[in-house]
């Protein structure tokens, strides 16, 4: 079994981030609330309860041209682009800065804020995988951010703390920076949103998200190794009812048409509930067999796992769909669901 890649809390006051490789962690009365699917140009706002937010854009060296032409990594990628490189596939981040700063100037002067900022000399962090610049600027608020290079997974980062003068934002910028991660140590990318922390496997991308606040839903595919859904529903006494948790499974996931055996399993010390099946009938198989070209090995066999977590009082269902002799990651996939 792989190693657990459980929750890198310094104290029970901070919340994980984590979104495609990109990991940190924020105080906890922090919110997400801006998240982008595009895997090329990703994008993370971070609010606070006062008027202080972290805003993360990110873009991979291997990006295609971007979709919306007035975000501002799209931006930052075509510059990339047009940068010639140095010598060392640096990419030169002093002009995406430029660029980036001149947004910001351009909005505190139609505010009529006088605009001034600060970039440091270039330093490397990270055991020299970073090539940073650190910046700051006041213009109608404060802000501190970095913007950095990473060698190993190639990709540019740009990350700051935005508040009013009276906000703390070197503070907590500094909290913020001191751990945050642009790709995963390891064959597992955490996902961390609200009180939600899930891993994948390598290679599996985003499919489909929904962040309510009774109910969340990652959905994961791989275009070898299948899919993999994640779902937690808040107050769990209250949505669960009557049933019990295997009956919950059955209404809820797909065990059913699949025709699933159910077993009674433990995950994270929680009484639990497992379903094996196989995708059945004509279309089902046929829509499997379309998920997995060019590759002619279909996603048919299920396994699911669904468990309450008592002293959260959460519901989770992990469902997994996956060629016939693949590994089953349920196991993992159940063990790294940070339910407590
Ligand atoms: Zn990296
Ligand atoms: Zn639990």
């Amino acid at each position: 079994m792989a190693p657990k890649a459980r929750r890198t809390n310094r104290e029970d006051t901070r919340s994980l981030v984590g979104w495609d490789g990109i990991r940190f962690t924020v105080p906890a009365d922090w919110n997400v609330t801006g998240v982008s699917t595009d895997r090329s140009n990703g994008y993370l706002k971070v609010d606070s309860p006062g008027t202080m937010f972290l805003q993360v854009k990110w873009a991979d060296r291997t990006a295609r041209s971007p979709r919306s032409p007035a975000d501002m990594i799209a931006r930052l990628v075509q510059g990339l682009r047009r940068q010639p490189e140095q010598t060392d596939g640096v990419p030169d981040l002093r002009p995406l800065l430029d660029a980036y700063l001149k947004e910001t100037a351009k909005r505190a002067k139609k505010e009529r804020h006088s605009f001034e900022c600060k970039v440091k000399p270039p330093t490397t962090e990270a055991g020299g995988e970073r090539s940073t610049l650190h910046f700051s600027w006041t213009g109608g608020g404060i802000g501190q951010g970095k913007i950095w290079y990473c060698s190993v997974c190639h990709r540019t980062v740009i990350a700051q703390v935005v508040g009013r003068p009276k906000d703390p934002v070197g503070d907590v910028a500094a909290s913020i920076f001191g751990d945050m991660r642009d790709h995963p140590d390891e064959p597992w990318t955490v996902w961390g949103l609200f009180d939600l922390v899930v891993a994948v496997p390598d290679g599996y991308v985003l499919r489909s998200h929904k962040l309510l606040s009774g109910y969340m839903k990652l959905e994961f595919a791989h275009r070898r190794l299948g899919r993999i859904v994640f779902e937690r529903w808040g107050l769990a006494n209250v949505a669960r009812k009557k049933f019990t948790v295997q009956e919950w499974l059955g209404q809820t996931s797909e065990a059913g048409r699949h025709q699933a055996q159910y077993k009674q399993v433990e995950a994270n010390g929680h009484a639990a509930t497992q379903a094996s099946g196989r995708v059945r009938g004509l279309l089902g198989v046929a829509a499997a067999y379309k998920d997995a070209l060019p590759s002619l090995r279909p996603a048919l066999r299920y396994e699911a796992c669904a468990w309450e977590c008592d002293e959260t009082n959460k519901l989770y269902v992990i469902q997994t769909w996956m060629p016939m002799h693949a590994a089953v990651v349920l196991g993992d996939l159940v063990a790294r669901c940070e339910c407590h």
